[in-house]
């Protein structure tokens, strides 16, 4: 028995998804040609299952930022901030993160993953108490796991399963973290916000919200969840990263809490790893510009939204949620999804395909999210590419309960 025997059983899944003529878990882009467009398996394809909801990977002041930070800065950093020191652009970053937000503090991390490591590593350790929503995201689970807190999950957005659990705590409800996520990922539904924030207060725990898919997306500035439940001042942390709608790479906290500042010097996914290069840090800081001064982006996204939710539905679909730039439209079988999922691929439209475990309940999902920068004519060409396909809905009305290992994306 070796250590490459644990391998086995990965081995024998991608053997199965083989036979079927396609992988894909191994996607590779021959050539990307903006941000809905792209040559696959040499087809030119409309990209819908990217997260790049406002559209901004191939804005030109975007572009310009980069290769002007490039030519200034060079390509890397080739170190940690606490080691090598800050460059003036990674403390601009935190300025404009912090200034968007209008919160004193922002930390940038060189990833939205490492952004959930590091503020939740150091926020909860020994001796203190996680609640975490079931369908948290895979960085959630980690960084809880990083800081060593007791972890328990309440069962998903369900608000009285999470004060049950507050109430059983006692007097340890006062050193618990609250996580939940502005917009979950998978079936494109939102937290119960404002009846969190009330239990929250009721036990005095520290809550915090990943906006991962809601910056730029909820909110009349696109901060996020918080804002569009107008309970930002009752949320101690926000997290996020810069890799969906401002189409770079990065992640972020913001706190009013002055101690939050403190977090630099606590958490490890800061201090040992490389910073986010300049070219990165200078686009970033172009597409907060941009989701601050166009709000039509947000506009047309959800006019694109409701546009494709309304043809799916219309098309016989069960989807997740309500309208929302993710939707999700649940599959029966593992085997039709995987089907679904190559014909749509040979008919020119990349979406996600989801599978247990990385889903919740148990779930086969093709996924899709929506883009600002989607034409009336591609969306047009999705909706019809879903409504040729052969398809039923699934028939459980309670699909097994399956908690997810962690969720994917
Ligand atoms: N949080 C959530 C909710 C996410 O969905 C993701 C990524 N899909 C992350 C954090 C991590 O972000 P990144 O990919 O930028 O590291």
């Amino acid at each position: 028995m070796s250590l490459f025997d644990k391998f086995l059983p990965i081995q024998e899944a991608r053997n199965e998804l083989l036979k079927s003529g396609v992988n894909p878990f191994h996607i590779t882009v021959d050539k990307i040609l903006s941000p809905t467009e792209a040559i696959i398996n040499g087809r030119t394809t409309i990209l819908v299952g990217t997260n790049n909801y406002l559209g901004l990977t191939f804005h030109p002041d975007a572009i310009l930022a980069g290769q002007q930070a490039l030519a200034l800065e060079g390509t890397g950093t080739t170190g940690s901030r606490m080691a090598n020191g800050s460059f003036a652009s990674h403390r601009e970053l935190e300025k404009a993160i912090a200034e968007f937000y209008g919160a004193p503090y922002a930390i940038v991390f060189s990833t939205g993953y490492q952004a959930n490591l590091g503020v939740l590593s150091a926020l909860a350790g020994a001796g203190d108490t996680i609640l975490m929503d079931g369908d948290s995201h895979a960085s959630i689970y980690d960084g809880c796991r990083l800081g060593g807190a007791e972890i328990i999950r309440f069962k998903h957005n369900d608000v009285a399963d999470l004060e049950k659990r507050l109430r059983r705590l006692g007097d340890r409800s006062q050193r618990t973290l609250i996580v939940v996520e502005g917009i979950y990922s998978m079936l494109g539904d939102r937290a119960p916000l404002a009846e969190i924030v009330e239990v929250k207060k009721k036990y005095g725990a520290t809550l915090i919200v990943d906006e991962a898919h809601s910056l730029g997306i909820l909110g009349q500035h696109g901060r996020g969840l918080a804002e569009e439940t107008g309970v930002e001042q009752d949320v101690d942390c926000i997290v996020g990263t810069f890799s969906k709608s401002l189409g770079s790479t990065g992640g972020f906290g913001i706190s009013s809490h002055p101690e939050f500042e403190l977090i630099r010097y606590a958490s490890r996914p800061y201090i040992f790893t490389a910073s986010p290069c300049p070219s990165v840090v200078a686009s970033t800081r172009a597409t907060i510009r941009i989701i601050q001064t166009h709000p039509e982006l947000r506009q047309q996204l959800w006019t694109n939204s409701q546009h494709l939710y309304e043809g799916l539905i219309k098309s016989g679909y069960t989807l997740g949620a309500e309208v929302g730039p993710i939707m999700a439209a649940m599959i029966p079988t593992r085997e039709l999804a995987l089907a679904m999922w190559q014909q749509l691929l040979e008919n020119g439209i990349y979406v996600n395909l989801m599978i247990p475990p990385a889903t919740p309940n148990g779930e086969c999902l093709l996924r899709l999210s929506v883009s600002a920068a989607h034409t009336k004519k591609q969306i047009e060409k999705i909706i019809s590419a879903f409504a040729e396909l052969p398809h039923t809905t699934p028939t459980h009305s309670n699909p097994a309960q399956v908690q997810p290992d962690a969720i994917l994306n």
